[in-house]
């Protein structure tokens, strides 16, 4: 008999699939370098903490976690949140459980899903997951006069065949804080064949509308909006981002009900937690802090770009609460330097992006420290 052999018997999918890599946690760095005050700004959390209703919900929700959470009532609320029928929600642990459910409602080997090539990570995850193909389209190139290494519709087009069946498209994207404007994405789903299911994820859509305003654009695109001319939408969101909950973990989708009718039955029942859906409804409440953290991301983000610019780095357009800095060079030494530095920023190899580094926007009073940090780190 031969040796038992894991690897030999995993779904095929799993032995290419390399596991999603987070950002290194504060501290963890603390802990290696024997500092404090170290800065993360690796992840795209929210900088200015959860919302303080948020905290007081999910305070006055302990005493009772020795009940399931009422997941009906909180999809209720969201539903009339988004103004559609709560029969149109799944909700997820993170956003990242809804993007996988998606998957595995769709996906089976044999079928492929298609991205844009430096496109969220957990797109290829969840893919391979079902051992399907995970198929990156060409992205627009590194010199494209107003969207470098965005979003081709067209090659996104081209890359579907008769075995597509799912297409991910962030908008804003991550790691590249590019985007599609309204007329370039409504473009692209209507000419995506119904063969295919098409996922939005709006994980930074917020932060995007107000940069769009500020920027003096066109209307920021509202996936929700167009639910009922595509019925093969299925629109993504999170508290993770600019509702500052990603640790408690909680998004969803939205889509048709036929659509959540599927992503529902492989859900986990209770897969989103009592403590996570108290603070998501308390921070739907709070939009003043929302609308404070847009208004000081716009700036952040503008502050960080000049700092930059100062530098001699140009950056990637972002309309997201990061910025990916082109560092010139092999960015890995550059990272490590910024982290004995005490400053955490992400590695963007892993996407295709080996000379650029993904900055999260922080506090203002974070950003002359970090410009300060790339400037030593470049000299070193
Ligand atoms: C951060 C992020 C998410 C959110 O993930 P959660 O699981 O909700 O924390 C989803 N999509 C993209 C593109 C992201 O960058």
């Amino acid at each position: 008999m031969s040796a038992f052999d894991p690897f030999a018997l995993a779904a095929p999918g799993l032995r290419q699939l390399k596991p999603y890599q987070p950002g290194k946690p504060v501290e963890q760095l603390e802990r290696e370098l024997g500092i404090r005050d170290a800065l993360k700004l690796a992840s795209n959390e929210n900088p200015h903490g959860p919302s303080p209703l948020a905290v007081a919900a999910v305070r006055a929700k302990l005493d009772g976690v020795n009940y399931y959470p009422d997941q009906h009532a909180f999809t209720a609320r969201l539903a009339g949140h988004y103004g559609v029928a709560p029969e149109c929600i799944t909700l997820g642990n993170g956003s990242n459980d809804v993007l996988d459910l998606v998957a595995r409602a769709f996906l089976v080997p044999g079928t492929n899903a298609v991205f844009s090539r430096h496109a969220f990570a957990v797109y290829p995850l969840a893919t391979l997951a079902c051992s399907a193909e995970p198929r990156a389209a060409a992205p627009l190139p590194a010199d494209h006069p107003s969207m470098p290494y965005g979003h081709d519709p067209a090659a996104l087009a081209a890359a579907i065949d008769d075995a597509t069946r799912v297409v991910f498209i962030a908008n804003p994207n991550n790691p590249t804080g590019t985007w599609l404007g309204e007329a370039a994405l409504h473009d692209l789903l209507a000419r995506l064949p119904t063969h295919v299911v098409v996922v939005l994820d709006e994980a930074y859509g917020e932060y995007a509308r107000a940069l769009e305003a500020a920027a003096g654009g066109e209307r920021w695109p509202d996936g929700l909006r167009w639910l009922d001319e595509f019925p093969n939408l299925v629109v993504t969101r999170t508290f993770s981002k600019i509702y500052g909950l990603a640790g408690l973990r909680c998004g969803c989708a939205v889509s048709s009900p036929a659509i959540a009718d599927l992503l529902n039955r492989v859900r986990h029942p209770f897969n989103a937690n009592s403590l996570a859906l108290a603070a998501a409804g308390a921070a739907l409440d709070d939009t003043g802090f929302v609308e404070r953290s847009a208004t000081a991301n716009a700036e952040g983000l503008g502050v960080l770009a000049a700092g930059f610019a100062r530098l001699g780095l140009g950056t990637i357009p972002s309309r997201g609460n990061f910025v990916c800095v082109d560092v010139g060079r092999d960015a890995e030494p550059v990272y490590q330097a910024l982290l004995r530095d005490g400053v955490i920023v992400r590695p963007v190899a892993n996407y295709g992006l080996p000379n650029h580094l993904r900055v999260t926007v922080g506090r203002s009073e974070d950003h002359a420290r970090v410009i300060d940090a790339f400037a030593r780190a470049l000299a070193a």
